[in-house]
C-alpha cells in the first residue's frame, strides 16, 4: 500500500513522481470544488496548472495531490476520502493521458527504432 496524500509538500510530491514513472496521481481541489478528483498518469503534466509562483503551487493553496502505484488505489482513496464523490465517472479520469487504458504515452512518444 503506497498511497500518499500530498498537502503543501511539492518537493515530496515531485520526488514521488520522479521515482514512480509508471504510477498515477490525482488532483484534489479541496476548497471551492470539494468533490473534484481527477486521475492522471505520473507522466502527465496537466495537473501542474495551479498557482505557479506561490509556495507549493502543486500541493498547496487550493490543490492537493494523491499518488499511488495503481488507479485502483486512487479510486478506493477517493471513495473513502472525498465524501462529495458518490461514484467515479468519466470526468474523474484525464482524457489526454487515459490512465485506465493500456495505452502508454511514453511508447507513443518514444521513437520507433523499426522506422
Ligand atoms: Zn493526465
Amino acid at each position: 500500500m503506497a498511497i500518499r496524500h500530498w498537502v503543501s509538500d511539492d518537493a515530496g510530491y515531485e520526488n514521488w513522481l520522479a521515482a514512480h514513472p509508471s504510477g498515477f496521481h490525482a488532483n484534489v481541489w479541496s476548497r471551492r470544488r470539494p468533490g473534484y478528483f481527477r486521475i492522471h498518469r505520473a507522466t502527465c503534466g496537466l495537473p501542474d496548472r495551479s498557482a505557479m509562483g506561490s509556495v507549493n503551487p502543486r500541493t498547496g493553496n487550493r490543490y492537493a495531490k494523491v499518488t499511488a502505484d495503481s488507479v485502483a488505489e486512487l479510486e478506493a482513496w477517493a471513495l473513502a476520502n472525498v465524501p462529495q464523490l458518490a461514484a467515479l465517472g468519466p470526468v474523474n479520469y484525464c482524457l489526454p493521458c487515459a490512465p485506465t487504458t493500456n495505452r502508454s504515452i511514453l511508447a507513443e512518444i518514444a521513437p520507433n527504432p523499426t522506422r
